[in-house]
């Protein structure tokens, strides 16, 4: 079955010149895009986007992070899109969680600098589709 997910790729990924190499890897996985944008987002849009982590104590700076400096949103789609992503995302920590191979595995060192978001569920896919891509 078909589904779609968000995936960003985030300031240190944009920064570090990233974007190529995560984009290759998710067409080479077999998944599709089906908008691409590189954009310098808002604190309310970025606040919306981590609601679910408002009042933890990495909030604000992550927040802080995901503001301050472009960063390219996609939607990204084929089979089981989710978890795919997810996969070739790797675990939330770059050296604890993601393992070799995966895109924080491989080009990540911190926690919050951890490259890209994909979201987790599909009803996060599609309230961050909407958030982000309202026309679509
Ligand atoms: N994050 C952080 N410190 C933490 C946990 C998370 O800075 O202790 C950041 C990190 O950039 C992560 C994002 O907050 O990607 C969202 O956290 P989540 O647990 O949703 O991880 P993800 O779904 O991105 O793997």
């Amino acid at each position: 079955m078909s589904e779609r997910t968000l995936v960003l790729v985030k300031p240190d990924g944009v920064s570090r010149g990233l974007v190529g190499e995560v984009i290759s890897r998710i067409e080479r996985k077999g998944l599709t895009l089906a908008a691409l944008e590189l954009r310098t987002v808002d604190r309310a849009t970025a606040e919306q986007h981590y609601a679910e982590h408002d009042g933890k104590p990495f909030f604000g700076d992550l927040v802080e992070f995901i503001t301050g400096g472009p960063l390219v949103a996609l939607v990204v789609e084929g089979t089981r899109a989710i978890s795919a992503f997810r996969q070739l995302a790797g675990g939330t920590d770059p050296v604890e969680k993601a393992t070799p191979g995966t895109i924080r595995g491989d080009f990540g060192l911190e926690v919050q600098f951890n490259l890209v978001h994909g979201s987790d569920s599909p009803e996060s896919a599609e309230r961050e589709i909407k958030l982000w891509f309202p026309n679509l």
